[in-house]
């Protein structure tokens, strides 16, 4: 079998020269306080084996990966219902977008992008009981650690500075596409991207993903195959923003990153894959994590394609 460890470690080392062609995200204040260098890559197996390198241990702001988390939860509670309230195509624009939400009647393009991640949440919220609670203990199960937690002080600086992200929810609340209370709505929003986990975490909630919804490691399976499936496929054409197509050719894995720097990919039938490196390239997604995953899938030979 391939050294995974080995293969971890030189990877750590070899993205050094990435270091400072990034920028740290600062439109949310919290998160310009991350110091830049920070490096951590952790996979999980099918099989249960487990490797890490770097800082794969430390939690970090998970920002958009949540919104895979979220759209799991809403999947397994709403099923296809879901796409009624969000479509499955690429947006093309930046993850913070409204150009298109006004022309497309406020159905936002996917639920990766921030509309689409609101509309979505936004079905969740009409599930009796609190949606962040239920959030934060479907990462608690699914990483397998209840430590997960939020970080506040991101928290309330991301609500201190949701203008953006409220003007999408207001105007989608005029066409219809948002149900609940916008000010309860943004702060349930920020709490999911302020969860805080590691890419140790990370790769563990990620692997029923590359295993069909079910592990040996969960009790119950989180989501059906055929959602996995979906999941993926939302992932690989939707879930790095708009340079989706670049990051497909470099890197050849359905993914999820995040503005914390955090990037989270899925190896179908095989293992998930956690990277952090906080420093986001023109796009919004990591510069270093990118790099490190296209080191993976070459030395490894895991890209899908
Ligand atoms: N919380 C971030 C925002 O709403 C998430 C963006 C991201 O991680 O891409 O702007």
């Amino acid at each position: 079998m391939l050294d995974y460890q080995a293969t971890l470690d030189y990877i750590a080392e070899a993205v050094e020269p990435g270091f400072g062609k990034g920028k740290v995200a600062d439109y949310i204040p919290a998160l310009a306080e991350v110091p830049a260098r920070k490096f951590g890559m952790a996979i999980q197996l099918a099989s249960g084996e487990r490797f890490s390198t770097g800082d794969a241990h430390e939690p970090f702001s998970i920002q958009s990966i949540s919104k895979l988390f979220v759209l799991e939860l809403a999947m397994s509670h709403f099923g296809d219902m879901v796409w009624t309230r969000v479509g499955k195509e690429p947006s093309g624009d930046r993850f913070n977008s409204m150009i298109k939400l006004e022309m497309e009647h406020g159905v936002p393009r996917n639920p990766f992008i921030n509309p689409g991640a609101l509309a979505t949440l936004d079905l969740l919220m009409s599930l009796k009981g609190d949606a962040k609670h239920r959030i934060r203990n479907f990462l608690r199960y699914l990483a397998m650690n209840d430590k997960v937690d939020v970080d506040d002080v991101v928290m309330r600086s991301e609500l201190g500075h949701a203008s953006l992200n409220r003007a999408m929810a207001h105007l989608m609340k005029g066409y219809g596409n948002i149900h609940m209370d916008v000010e309860d709505l943004l702060e349930t929003y920020c709490f999911q991207c302020a969860m805080a986990m590691s890419c140790e975490d990370l790769a563990l909630a990620g692997l029923p993903l590359a295993t069909g919804g079910y592990t040996e490691m969960h009790d119950s399976a989180v989501l059906s195959a055929a959602q996995a499936k979906r999941i993926n496929a939302v992932m690989l054409t939707c879930g790095m923003y708009d340079s989706v197509g670049s990051f497909a050719y470099r890197v050849g894995l359905p993914a999820k990153s995040g503005v914390g720097g955090g990037i989270l990919a899925v190896v179908p039938g095989t293992m998930s894959v956690a990277v952090w490196a906080p420093e986001l390239d023109q796009f919004g997604n990591s510069y270093v994590g990118t790099m490190a995953l296209e080191m993976f899938t070459k030395l490894t030979r895991t890209g899908i394609f």
